[in-house]
């Protein structure tokens, strides 16, 4: 026989005593069966209780075909006819309950407006609830307004009630949407039937007054499969994230020197920053390169190749020094190699116009020999080397240059 279910009566009932049915089994483990519960067990997307049910931790509470509530305990089963007791976690359940309803709320929010998105799927997560609507795209405007419709809802402490209508009663109600089952179908409406905010089939946990939600924030959107994916946070969740990000805020804040409100303008003016110091580093990179290539011609002699080392030099100052050095040495070939903390450095291998060496084969035998990537043509090529060291790299170059 199926399991009176007194969440639906009264959502807020988290303590409540019932008789031991039966002993049953679900996906292997042992589950008690009762005569009638409050705890919610997982179902239209919404998550199962916890508690204590008979002194026992409450690990999990599903429903069968037939409407029998399994409840899976962490220990002996109370034997069957004991009269039992089960207490709810609220905590849990008032987030379920805000969440549920702040759904149903923000689906109908949705659907007038702008927006004149249609619900089609959510998901009521542990960390996230996001719902599915049929547009492929939501503009920052709808959303917000959505958003503040549904917030200003919460604050009218509307009514949110529940019952089974029959046939006829079901036919004249403005279902936001159709039941996904024939019989003993639940409606719950937020606010008054003669003139409702929504009116949905469901046979979750919802609250009692909208007030009870608190707050309801849109945390994100995204496309998804053709449809747009709204997430969302509702109730304790929703200000404890809310909360947390504005001390965030608060923190960048100090770290700026600034107001909250001042960040923005910061930001704008540190990348403004960054951006003018970014264009001298790359004029002091082609100075400092210079006279780094010159000094490196100067010193090459009758060579036809040179390995230089420049520690902690970026790609654009080795550029600079391998495209001096060749332009003062045309016969010369230039292998050069920043050295990073972690032992590894961008490489630069230029030859000048007198010079046959093929800068690419060379790469890559580097690359081969000393770990990293990077490649290019004849006449230069450059990359990333996994281990920089000078006498290392000097051995592998004058092998490839002896072999040819
Ligand atoms: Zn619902």
């Amino acid at each position: 026989m199926a399991t009176t279910l007194l969440y639906h009566r009264d959502p807020h009932l988290l303590h409540f005593a019932a008789v031991v049915v039966g002993h049953g089994a679900w996906q292997g483990r042992p589950s008690l069966l009762l005569d009638e519960t409050a705890f919610y067990p997982e179902a239209g997307g919404q998550m199962a209780d916890r508690g204590l049910l008979a002194g026992l931790p409450l690990v999990d509470a599903q429903v069968d075909d037939v409407g029998v509530v399994h409840h899976v305990v962490d220990g002996l089963l109370p034997a069957v006819g004991a009269r039992v007791e089960g207490t709810v976690d609220g905590a849990r359940r008032r987030q379920h309950m805000a969440q549920h309803t702040a759904q149903h709320m923000l689906s109908s929010a949705l659907l007038a407006g702008h927006a004149h998105a249609e619900t089609v799927s959510s998901r009521l997560g542990e960390n996230v609830c996001t719902i599915d609507v049929d547009v492929s795209a939501l503009s920052e405007r709808s959303l917000r307004e959505a958003e503040d419709l549904l917030n200003a809802t919460i604050e009218q402490d509307l009514s949110v009630t529940a019952f089974f209508p029959d046939e006829a009663t079901l036919a004249t109600l403005p279902l936001r949407r159709r039941p996904k089952v024939t019989d003993n179908i639940r409606v719950v409406v937020v606010g008054d039937l003669a003139a409702p905010f929504d009116v949905s089939p469901c046979g979750g946990t919802h609250v009692t007054r909208t007030s009870q939600i608190g707050l309801v924030r849109i945390t994100g959107v995204e496309k998804y499969k053709g449809m747009t994916r709204v997430s969302f946070q509702a109730g304790s969740r929703a200000r404890r994230e809310a909360f947390a990000r504005a001390g965030l805020l608060e923190e960048l804040g100090r770290g700026l020197s600034a107001t909250p409100e001042e960040v923005p303008a910061q930001l704008e003016k540190l990348r403004a920053t960054i951006k003018v110091l970014q264009i001298d580093k790359a004029a002091l990179a082609t100075r400092v390169g210079a006279l780094l290539g010159e000094a490196l011609a100067a010193r090459s002699g009758d060579a036809h190749v040179v390995v230089e080392l420049v520690d902690g030099a970026d790609m654009d100052l080795l550029r600079a020094v391998a495209v001096r050095a060749i332009s003062l040495a045309p016969g010369l070939a230039v292998v050069v190699a920043g050295r990073d903390a972690d032992g590894g450095g961008n490489v630069v291998v230029s030859r000048g116009t007198g010079s046959v060496l093929d800068c690419g084969a060379l790469l890559k035998r580097l690359v081969t020999t000393h770990g990293g990537k990077g490649g290019g043509k004849a006449e230069t090529a450059q990359g990333r080397l996994g281990d920089v060291d000078a006498t290392a790299l000097t051995a592998t170059t004058m092998a490839l240059v002896g072999s040819t």
